[in-house]
């Protein structure tokens, strides 16, 4: 064989060894928005999928629908960022696509329960916290004839616990974490007239290590940190991220989540979260959008969650289908 040939070969080779196996397993992730089709301003909660079938629910919020929620299906365990209204879940929908995509109707009120407590009780399947959110829950928990031992895990800052064949890995996430009253019992929300609030130690993010190889970051609702450099991509090497660029007055927007993904974590691609507006028309980015900010800003590809759209990954962090 000539020397071009067994360049040939060689090249070939490398070739095979860097496509994609479209055989290779892949992990599922499904948002459940508040409308079908669009990526709507109160959209959170997402379904992770492994290969091995374990389901796992991230932030259910607002726009689960309650534990009936005929999207959910089985349901192995849920990751609770932490506990403001609009992720713990204060109010969901009366049915799906209730309102329009740019104000939902959420006049179905869940509280002192919430959204995730209840989902939690009908599903048999442990809330996974960080913080002190741990006994607050057992107590919610217990108070409704459930057992906090299974039914609440704790996973603070640096542990880690295993559903199934998915590692998960509490990380921090720099915001607030303080208990809206409609949580509480009457009594106990007193406390609120003087402005202040119950707090349940620090809020966090989470990683998620699936049985491909897939590593996600949550960035729950976070600023820029240190540890999205030194943790999230030096230890846990995420190569997936779901981001928040919710921005102003209350976490990362567009500009400072490029930065987190393209400067600290730096994956092969990105999940827009947490937008605080209706991004998309008809399943379309609004130009003006600060999703479509986000994703200009971005060196790798953005991927729009859209409610009800299933995307698959494969474990190097590639999109392979549906987004
Ligand atoms: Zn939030």
């Amino acid at each position: 064989m000539g020397k071009s040939l067994i360049a040939i070969a060689a090249l070939a080779l490398a070739a095979c060894a860097t496509a994609p196996d479209p055989q290779a397993p892949k992990v599922k992730i499904t948002p459940l928005g508040s409308h079908d089709g669009e990526f709507c301003p109160l959209d959170r909660a997402l379904v992770f999928e492994d290969p091995d079938g374990t389901r796992i629910l991230y932030d259910a919020g607002r726009t689960v629908r309650g534990p009936n929620d005929p999207r959910l299906g089985r349901i192995d365990a849920l990751l609770l960022s932490h506990v403001h209204g609009d992720h713990l879940g204060d109010l969901i929908q009366p049915s799906a696509n209730a309102g329009a995509c740019p104000k939902p109707d959420f006049s179905v009120n869940v509280t002192p329960n919430s959204n995730m407590v209840n989902i939690s009780l009908a599903k048999q399947a442990p809330m996974i916290v960080g913080g002190e959110m741990g006994s607050f829950l057992s107590a919610k928990v217990s108070s409704l004839g459930g057992d906090p031992g299974k039914l609440v895990r704790l996973v603070r800052y640096g542990a880690q616990t295993m559903v199934g064949k998915v590692m998960v890995a509490g990380v921090p996430a720099v915001h607030s974490n303080g208990l809206p009253a409609a949580f509480l019992l009457s009594e106990q929300a007193k406390l609120y007239a003087g402005g202040l609030t119950a707090y349940v130690g620090e809020p966090g993010g989470f990683v998620l290590r699936f049985s491909n190889g897939l590593t996600v970051y949550l960035s729950g609702d976070t600023g820029i940190t240190a540890e999205q450099d030194l943790v999230v991509r030096g230890y846990y090497k995420a190569n997936l991220v779901v981001m928040n660029i919710g921005g102003f007055p209350f976490t990362t927007g567009p500009d400072e989540a490029a930065y987190v993904v393209n400067s600290l974590v730096r994956p092969a691609a990105v999940i827009a979260s947490h937008a605080n507006e209706p991004a998309t028309v008809g399943g379309k980015l609004s130009p003006t959008s600060r999703t479509a900010a986000f994703q200009k800003a971005a060196k790798m590809p953005v991927h729009v969650p859209l409610s009800g759209k299933t995307m698959e990954f494969d474990g190097s962090g590639r999109c392979t289908s549906g987004c």
